[in-house]
């Protein structure tokens, strides 16, 4: 029986996995759950999978949390705050951790479960993109398992022969890989004008053509700085240069990625877009386990289109690839740029096209230094945000 920690349960990505888990009772357990403020949520995923621990992390949901499991005389121990989120993330208990909390707040518990040697599910690619270098060398350090959730690199991984870390330190050349095909559904926004994009709602934004997913990556996915971040995902975990992952528009999602080998071969991952596919194989990897998703049906499919993608429409797929080949500490400062922008558009402070323009300016005037220390890490994401706040404060709507 694996005894597995969910982080950020309560998401789009944590609700999947716990799917997928209560369809295996005798494989799996959960040992906690955790989320930031929903603390209602957070009571019902207890009550039905009782797991050892909940840690919410807001101080003001942690009373009514802890009173509504006593009402119900539910027995799981309520944590609170960050320091316990990461403590059930290595918990010596723990054989698993599904890391889905969204953003730069996932990076430290993500590192407490990879510096502890757990099996660690990736879903919170901020955290490699942040801080990859770090985040890698503790991985090869302390011999932990960590496979992709990101449908797109679940895909590649599935591509490539079933070496699992190796990849991390020798990188996928040494397999005879000449680039990896990184595909793209394009978001909401493939086809409308250019013009118009600048009158766009958070809610036209995040309304996804093929995935149902939280608010953050449905916006990244519409200005596709999510393919951005992707980017730089891939060149940790497979160990490439960036001129090695090529980003490909696919509209329908069915292709999750491809890798080409250098005799010509193209291997794809096909299957119908729902996140349970990659979270059921890593979860059993290297084995296959049933994870509820339906058959592709490729009559209806009926057809796959390719294109390549409108750096014009997209600037922050050109702003991510910038960061991507300059390195350091330019993929923190993208990331916190943007997770302050993306914040402040779904807050309708900030219109979609100046998503763009706040982290260009960040990255203009943010240093970039050696990402070697969590502290320089944490400096320029803090510095990028100070600088995007500053700036969206003289930015007119
Ligand atoms: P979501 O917004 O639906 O859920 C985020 C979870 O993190 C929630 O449980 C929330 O309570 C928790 N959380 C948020 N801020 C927190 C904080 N400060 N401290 C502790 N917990 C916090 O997000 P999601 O769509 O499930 O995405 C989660 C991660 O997975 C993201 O990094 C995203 O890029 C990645 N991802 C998601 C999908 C998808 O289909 N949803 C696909 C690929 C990758
Ligand atoms: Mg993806």
């Amino acid at each position: 029986m694996q005894q597995v920690t969910i982080l950020g349960s309560t998401g789009s990505i944590g609700v999947s996995t716990l799917d997928v888990l209560s369809r295996h009772p005798e494989r799996y357990q959960v040992f906690a759950l955790t989320a930031d403020r929903q603390w209602q949520a957070l009571a019902d995923q207890c009550l039905r999978f009782k797991p050892r621990y909940a840690v919410i992390n807001a101080d003001d949901a942690y009373a009514p949390l802890v009173e509504r499991l006593k009402a119900s005389g539910c027995t799981t121990d309520v944590l609170c705050g960050t320091e316990a989120i990461a403590a059930v993330a290595s918990h010596a208990d723990v054989h698993t951790v599904m890391a889905a909390i969204v953003g730069a707040a996932g990076l430290m518990p993500t590192l407490a479960a990879v510096r502890t040697g757990k099996k660690v599910l990736l879903a919170n690619k901020e955290a490699l993109v942040m801080a990859g270098g770090l985040f890698t060398r503790a991985v090869l350090e302390s011999g932990a398992c960590l496979l992709p959730i990101d449908s797109e690199h679940n895909a590649i991984f599935q591509c490539l022969p079933n070496q699992q870390n190796n990849f991390l330190r020798d990188g996928v050349t040494t397999s005879g890989v000449r680039k990896i095909l990184l595909t793209a559904s394009g978001g909401p926004f493939l086809h409308t004008p250019v013009d118009a994009l600048g009158a766009v709602t958070p809610e036209q934004a995040c309304a996804h053509p093929n995935w149902r997913m939280g608010q953050k990556i449905s916006v990244d996915s519409a200005t596709m700085l999510n393919k951005g971040l992707e980017l730089i995902e891939a060149c940790w975990l497979f160990n490439v240069p960036p001129q090695q992952v090529e980003v490909v528009i696919h509209p329908q999602s069915v292709i999750h990625s491809m890798v080409e080998y250098i005799d010509g071969s193209v291997l794809a991952q096909l299957g119908n877009p729902d996140m349970r596919t990659p979270i059921a194989h890593a979860l059993a990897w290297p084995e296959r386990i049933d994870s509820g998703v339906s058959s592709l049906d490729l009559i209806a499919t009926a057809r796959l289109d390719f294109a390549a993608p409108d750096t014009e429409r997209f600037p922050c797929l050109r702003l991510a690839q910038q960061a991507a080949a300059q390195g350091a500490t330019a993929p923190a400062i993208l990331n916190a740029a943007n997770e302050v922008a993306v914040a402040a558009f779904l807050d309708r402070r900030l219109g979609f096209r100046q998503i763009p323009q706040v982290i260009e300016q960040v990255m203009a005037q943010v240093a970039v230094t050696a990402a070697d220390s969590l502290d320089a890490v944490q400096w320029a994401d803090t510095q990028a945000r100070s600088c995007a706040g500053t700036f969206i404060g003289t930015l007119q709507r």
